[in-house]
């Protein structure tokens, strides 16, 4: 993992720890090959540190006007990690929410301008 993506983590801690949001009490069903599951809620997921952030992905933005083209806009997905307690592998499940979609959800206020310039 890069610095970078490290200190995106930090971020998203930070903000999700300031910024408490309704959605974030869903929980998030996580299942182990071995047959253990449980059911953390994504809160708990987020401040625990218990997730890795994916590699950014292109993808069309779903508000593009007819008239613009190749609009994409780029998805950071975010993977829930936790180490099994019953056979300590790794359990790995897709968080429902971008590290974009989770920003502009805990965000208020208009956005950085500097992300334009
Ligand atoms: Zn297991």
């Amino acid at each position: 993992m890069t610095s970078a993506m490290d200190s995106m983590k930090e971020i998203i801690i930070e903000l999700v720890r300031k910024k408490k949001n309704a959605y974030l009490s869903n929980r998030l069903q996580i299942q182990c090959t071995c047959g253990y599951s449980e059911a953390p809620t994504l809160y708990s997921i987020l401040v625990s540190g218990g997730f890795d952030i994916m590699e950014p992905v292109s993808t069309i933005s779903p508000f593009v006007a007819e008239f613009i083209y190749d609009e994409t806009i780029t998805v950071t997905p975010i993977k829930a990690v936790k180490p099994c307690p019953q056979c300590g592998s790794n359990i790995e499940a897709e968080f429902p929410l971008s590290v974009e979609s989770l920003q502009n959800m805990l965000q208020a206020g208009p956005p950085d301008p500097a992300m334009y310039c």
